[in-house]
């Protein structure tokens, strides 16, 4: 399996379209060029934040890309993603507006048509059928260009976490509700990742997210942009590069057993990985989880009786909150309300919309913490 790493110590175009052509010719992607090629960019455009905050896919990653295609003769290109929230016009016009999008037109077109189609799996799968946004399911050829971060319920985001946002706007949580457990979920994305089948996956790793991704974490760069057509074999490589055990990635763990991922036949093209990589800060979520350090004989027996006493839950910092109501919207158990709180005297905390969490149904997706843009929301256990 052919993985391209090269090295871009900022972002500027004229660095970093040199390493995507170096990429792109290593992968014999020109070989799959032809006229008249229906080309899909799915980026990840998670929340309305500027390129430069280590949440999104820096817009002069996907332009490389883009002059890339023009050069080989494609003109039809579209960028298209359900973000968190809604999906809708003004939505997403807020989205690519804030997300740098708009200087990529008019070479590529920005999605407006938020439709869906329903796809049916392989035999086999858990997942009949998928829905997923239009442009995606319509595509010939899906390029996969996510950010490399670290989750608060994954643990690891990249190349299979990022098809999740092929899911339209809130059907999103949906999926959560239906698979809250952190096995099954994966198994979902796994699936999805099979039925959407990219043809090439870029990792945007010039910057990185570590802490509470894939939002509210902060910047680890890592100063590199990687490719590969095997998107789950890159997500083993990619973990490492963060020092992360990929093995405790429930996703990339799943996909080595299952054969997706053959971290065994990596070859390395381009540059070499650098000495002296740091590990990733991890999110509250997983800090918090110890039974990491229990003998697996033991960590079954021991969740079943403790399961209740160690979930995580989240925890609001009522100060922070401006009761924009973004959390209530994405939670897929319908837990969370927003209530008009009145201030009872002067030094107490200000009047105003405030979000209100019950812990009775919460399925700890974190979901709520991924879409809240004042990181109000902290990760606490109920022991
Ligand atoms: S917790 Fe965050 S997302 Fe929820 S209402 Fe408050 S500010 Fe908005
Ligand atoms: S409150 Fe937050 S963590 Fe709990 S189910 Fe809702 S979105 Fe998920």
């Amino acid at each position: 399996m052919l993985q391209t790493l090269q090295y871009v110590p900022e972002y500027k175009e004229e660095l970093i379209y040199p390493a995507i052509c170096k990429s792109l010719d290593a992968l014999g992607i020109a070989d799959d060029m032809r006229p008249g090629l229906k080309v899909v960019i799915k980026p990840n455009l998670i929340i309305a934040k500027k390129p430069e905050f280590p949440a999104t896919t820096h817009p002069l990653v996907i332009k490389a890309v883009v002059r890339w295609l023009r050069e080989h003769g494609i003109s039809d290109i579209t960028l298209a993603e359900s973000s968190g929230g809604l999906y809708n016009a003004e939505y997403m016009k807020n989205i690519y507006h804030v997300c740098g999008m708009r200087q990529l037109e008019p070479d590529v077109s920005l999605n407006m048509d938020f439709s869906a189609q329903t796809l049916s799996t392989r035999p086999g799968f858990a997942n009949h059928s998928f829905h997923i946004i239009t442009p995606v399911a319509k595509a010939d050829y899906v390029i996969n260009i996510c950010k490399l971060k670290t989750h608060a319920m994954t643990g690891y985001s990249g190349g299979i976490k990022n098809l999740f946002g092929v899911i339209p706007g809130l059907e999103k949580p949906q999926m959560h509700y239906r698979w809250p457990e952190l096995s099954d979920f994966s198994r979902m994305l796994l699936e999805l990742a099979q039925t959407v089948s990219p043809q090439l996956t870029i990792i945007d790793a010039i910057d990185a997210m570590e802490g509470n991704g894939p939002t509210g974490g902060t910047s680890h760069p890592l100063y590199m942009l990687l490719a590969a057509r095997d998107l789950y074999t890159q997500d083993y490589f990619a973990a490492g590069l963060m020092k992360l055990n990929p093995m405790k990635i429930e996703m990339i763990r799943q996909a080595v057993e299952s054969g997706l991922a053959r971290p065994d036949e990596i070859e390395l093209v381009g540059d070499p990985v650098p000495e002296g990589l740091t590990p990733f800060q991890l999110p509250d979520t997983k800090n918090l989880d110890f039974t990491d350090n229990l003998p697996g004989f033991l960590k079954k027996p021991f969740l079943f009786f403790a399961g209740r006493l160690l979930k995580s839950y989240p925890q609001l910092d009522r100060e922070k909150c401006i009761g924009c109501g973004k959390c209530a919207e994405s939670c897929p158990a319908h837990v969370i309300r927003i209530v008009e709180k009145k201030s009872k005297n002067a030094s107490s905390q200000k009047p105003g919309k405030k979000a209100v969490f019950g812990k009775k149904g919460c399925i700890s997706c974190f979901c709520c913490q991924e879409m809240c843009p004042m990181k109000a929301i902290s990760v606490k256990k109920a022991l």
